[in-house]
């Protein structure tokens, strides 16, 4: 019986291949497994992810500031690198805020995001001198509570909740009824507010979403963000220092799915600033990007433990799973299963191949890295590698679930 194969994908080139191993930051996967001691690991490139900050500055426009979301990926020695290569930081929780604080990122360079932020958290923030998008008119009384018990005037922004919804969106954080900052309706009346408050406006922080693959949906988006800062700020208590258009760049992940052609973006970003300029000179313009700048640098390396043929299907059965990595089992957002793209990391260039399931340790039947897919054929002690992992990998994974070994992360 012969198994049909599930589509393949967007050919992975980023990394090279030596003799037949996938070489990370010029090493194979199997010298990394046996430096490393055991599997399954992530390994992250660290020139993948210098050469993605470089693609961005080519294309953005000068005077738009890179920023970096470190939730994407908050292993320190990752953020440590970017904090010589992007502009600033963008937080999702204060444990991210002790990752940036490791790093020489100047506190004003930093903004803290995230709804539920406690009054702990507020008054570390409040501290630590890093700007706080606020997300709701209830969190700026308690910031401006807390900068009075502390003596100091905070640096604050507004999260805008837009008005606008983004086609396409892999994920929409804007737009809508949302958790997420605070409605553009009303906007102004807390604007209004924040004049008689003890707090430094730095400007608006407006996110409409995440891993968008349609150059067309970021080119409107940008527009509609642009048009919406234009008019917020014929309300705000004081010039616009810092305006974050979001960022929301996808990486290919599925069979079909194409890198973005970052041109037109490009060009349509000049074509929009000296408008934006003419409304807000004073503003520093930012963009904060996660998943585009990580994403593609980095793999999950698992081993192939047990071989089985179960009913006509070959089961490549490893020591990792869903466990470190949720996202390559399906179970992370997506509504029907697909592949993330996959392969045999020490026969890459084997001629004979085999339509094969990859399958994690978990008792569970969602435990599965690959369903169907035309791979090199594989054996006990090969190398799984999962591409796409350099971003909501390891930290957005249950890896207690089963109580299997932790993973290893490395950057190389
Ligand atoms: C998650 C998040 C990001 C990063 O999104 P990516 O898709 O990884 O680029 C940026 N900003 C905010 C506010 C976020 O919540």
């Amino acid at each position: 019986m012969t198994i049909k194969a599930k589509p393949v994908h967007a050919q992975m080139d980023q990394f090279p291949v030596q003799n037949g191993e996938l070489l990370i930051g010029g090493i194979t996967a199997t010298t990394l497994s046996q430096q490393l001691g055991r599997t399954p690991f992530y390994a992250y490139d660290r020139q993948l992810i210098t050469e993605r900050v470089q693609l961005l500055r080519q294309f953005l426009p000068a005077d738009i500031h890179l920023h970096y979301a470190i939730k994407a990926n908050p292993m320190p020695e990752v953020v440590q690198h970017l904090a010589g290569l992007v502009d600033g930081f963008d937080l999702a929780s204060i444990g991210e805020l002790e990752v940036a604080l490791g790093t020489d990122m100047p506190s004003h360079l930093i903004s803290f995001a995230g709804p539920g932020k406690t009054d702990e958290e507020l008054k570390q923030a409040i501290s630590a001198g890093i700007i706080i998008n606020m997300e709701s008119p209830g969190e700026m009384r308690r910031i401006a509570r807390h900068a009075d018990e502390l003596g100091t005037t905070p640096k604050v922004a507004i999260r805008v909740n837009p008005d606008y919804e983004l086609k396409a969106s892999g994920m929409k954080m804007g737009g809508g009824p949302k958790q997420f900052g605070i409605d553009a309706e009303i906007v102004p009346e807390t604007l209004q507010e924040l004049k008689s408050l003890n707090l430094d406006f730095n400007g608006f922080h407006i996110f409409w979403g995440s891993q968008n693959l349609s150059e067309a949906a970021i080119m409107e988006a940008h527009e509609k963000t642009f048009n919406l800062a234009i008019r917020l700020n014929e309300h705000v208590p004081s010039a616009v220092k810092l305006l974050n258009i979001g960022g929301g760049l996808g990486i290919p992940y599925f069979p079909g799915e194409k890198r973005l052609d970052l041109k037109p973006i490009s060009d349509n970003l000049h074509r929009l600033l000296p408008t934006l300029k003419s409304h807000l000179p004073d503003a520093e313009i930012a963009t904060e990007l996660g998943r585009f700048i990580v994403g593609e640098a980095g793999v999950y390396i698992c081993k192939v433990i047990d071989k089985k043929i179960s009913r006509g299907e070959t089961f490549l059965v490893t020591d990792g799973g869903l466990h470190h990595h949720l996202a390559a089992s399906g179970n992370f957002g997506q509504v029907i299963r697909k592949n993330y793209p996959v392969a045999i990391a020490n026969k890459m260039h084997s001629k004979v191949s085999e339509v094969v399931n990859i399958v994690g340790p978990l008792c569970t039947p969602l435990d599965i890295l690959a369903n169907k897919m035309e791979l090199s054929q594989a054996d006990v002690g090969d190398l799984v590698c999962v591409y796409q992992s350099g971003a909501y990998g390891m930290t957005a994974s249950p890896t207690a679930f089963l109580s299997h070994p932790m993973c290893r992360e490395i950057l190389v």
